[in-house]
């Protein structure tokens, strides 16, 4: 809602920024907010922490095909 606004915003001034944008799933920071090319970076090696959509903390299970991340409200995502 009313975080910094340091970077560039992708919607171009005076457009109001929606709430589907979401968070970083690496640290849990608005994805629209600052700069996460390290996560997306992290996020190539391993799983999310926190759901994208609502910033719950992931409980995450390594398997053998990779990984899974449940969250409470909103389900499994599998790598
Ligand atoms: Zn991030
Ligand atoms: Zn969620």
């Amino acid at each position: 809602m009313a975080g910094p606004h340091d970077g560039p915003s992708p919607y171009g001034a005076g457009a109001v920024q929606v709430a589907s944008v979401g968070y970083c799933d690496r640290c849990g920071e608005p994805a629209a907010t600052g700069s996460h090319d390290r996560c997306a970076a992290a996020r190539a090696l391993e799983p999310p922490r926190y759901c994208p959509t609502c910033r719950r903390r992931l409980v995450v299970q390594v398997v053998p095909t990779g990984w899974t991340a449940r969250c409470a409200e909103h389900g499994v995502t599998a790598s």
